[in-house]
């Protein structure tokens, strides 16, 4: 069975958890696109972790975990995480990494921070270079990860895009040397060498064994390159068509779709959000849900669930199903709201708007009974209260799409199931 988890806000839906969840039960667990920009929070029996590229299968001992080609790799950042779950004692062998997955290098980091500081209007880019390395890989002139096997080849290559990229921004020449660069990358070369190779046969063969697959994207559907509030968007495609690009497995093969939402809405970095809220409930959902970024710290800006995005991704993503995170943060707020639709001068508008339209649109709002009680200990759908229960089943009649799975804790445990 091939199982894609895919983000259906702006990222940080709380995708590491769930994936996490299904991982228990994965034999192989791919990372599609994306690099090591965003985070996963992982709570489990071994700590707490927050992983950046490696898949959150690495914690279950018989789960492969790959990185396909569509991801982009920082070699010594990747080494860096690989060496902390080995201290941690979690074995970290069964990573592999497409030899086609594009290489993340320091001037693409020089480059991410040159632009983003130039720029008179910020895209709010995590400056981890991802933009750039995305940007070479297109311009093609980027370099594969498998490249790294032949020293004399490889560094050939890269003196030649190193100079290349110097033409093109003078400035980068302060900001590292390439010899550096080059001590980083062998001392990291070392150690990823055996992680290496074509995972192309090891995905083929799981799927045609049919073996439970497990697609892991990062960010979501409004940050898609495409589809999402261009130009505020990832320089890759997050939504589920992605997975089949980056992770090489036809379309055909995708057989279930979680999309994966919080019960409210955060966003980081620039770029439109129409049910933002600047006022105490805002406050309230930063504070009690912890919104703040795994790998920046960055604050996210909090605010109602916008059910036309659900919507918008409902179609984009063919979801089978819907995992509702963090319900237990909206406990003790008297009412609960859900954004239906947008409204500008005396038109309604739905999702797919683009950015700057998105930008100046009002939410409207259907408002519901809020609880008090406290959510974290609920193991089943009926030890919810009711007022819970009817936020999540509007949502269902809503996005027309089935509540599956409903979370009211960071860890494993509090994860409510519902049958279909
Ligand atoms: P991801 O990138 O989509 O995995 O999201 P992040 O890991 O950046 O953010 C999710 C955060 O919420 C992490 O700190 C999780 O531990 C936490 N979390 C996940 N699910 C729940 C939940 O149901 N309730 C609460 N209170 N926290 C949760």
């Amino acid at each position: 069975m091939v199982h894609a988890v895919v983000g259906a806000q702006f990222g940080d839906e709380g995708k590491g958890k769930m994936v996490d969840y299904f991982a228990v039960q994965a034999d192989m667990v791919i990372r599609y696109q994306g690099g090591g920009n965003a985070g996963h929070t992982i709570v489990n029996e071994h700590g707490k972790f927050a992983l950046h590229l490696v898949p959150s299968g690495i914690f279950n001992p018989d789960t492969d975990c790959v990185l396909g080609a569509g991801v982009v790799v920082n070699p010594m950042n990747l080494v860096r995480e690989l060496q902390k779950l080995e201290q941690a004692g979690i074995p970290t062998k069964r990573l592999v990494i497409s030899e086609r997955a594009h290489l993340v290098l320091p001037y693409h980091i020089w480059q991410d921070q040159y632009e983003e500081q130039t720029r008179s209007k910020k895209v709010g880019t995590t400056l981890q270079g991802v933009g750039p390395a995305y940007q070479d890989k297109v311009g093609r002139f980027g370099l594969q990860i498998g490249e790294m096997r032949d020293t004399a080849r490889f560094r050939e290559r890269l003196q030649r895009a190193y100079e290349g990229k110097l033409r093109q921004i003078p400035e980068l020449a302060d900001m590292g040397s390439f010899d550096a660069m080059w001590t980083e990358l062998m001392a990291a070369r070392e150690v990823l060498l055996p992680h290496i190779r074509d995972t192309i046969p090891l995905v083929r063969e799981a799927v045609r064994s049919g073996r439970h697959v497990l697609l892991e994207g990062q960010l979501g559907i409004m940050r898609d390159l495409d589809w999402g509030t261009y130009p505020y968007v990832t320089s890759s495609s997050p939504i589920a068509g992605g997975t089949s690009a980056g992770a090489g497995i036809p379309p055909t093969a995708i057989d279930r779709v979680t999309g994966i939402t919080k019960a409210y809405t955060t966003a980081v970095g620039e770029g439109p959000f129409p049910t933002r809220l600047d006022d105490e409930i805002g406050a309230f959902l930063q504070e009690k849900g912890h919104e703040y970024g795994a790998t920046t710290g960055r604050r996210r800006a909090c605010g109602w669930l916008d059910v036309p995005a659900l919507r918008y991704g409902a179609w984009l993503n063919g979801y089978t199903e819907l995992a509702l995170m963090k319900l237990d943060v909206l406990s003790g707020l008297p009412t609960v709201r859900l954004c239906t639709h947008y409204e500008l001068g005396d038109r309604t508008y739905d999702m797919p708007l683009p950015a700057y339209l998105l930008e100046q649109v009002k939410p409207c709002y259907e408002e519901l009974p809020g609880w008090s009680e406290d959510l974290s200990e609920c193991k089943r759908y009926g030890d919810l209260p009711a007022a819970a229960r009817r936020f999540v089943e509007r949502i269902e009649e809503l996005v027309e799409v089935p509540v599956r799975y409903i979370s009211v804790g960071p860890a494993r445990g509090q994860t409510i199931v519902r049958q279909p």
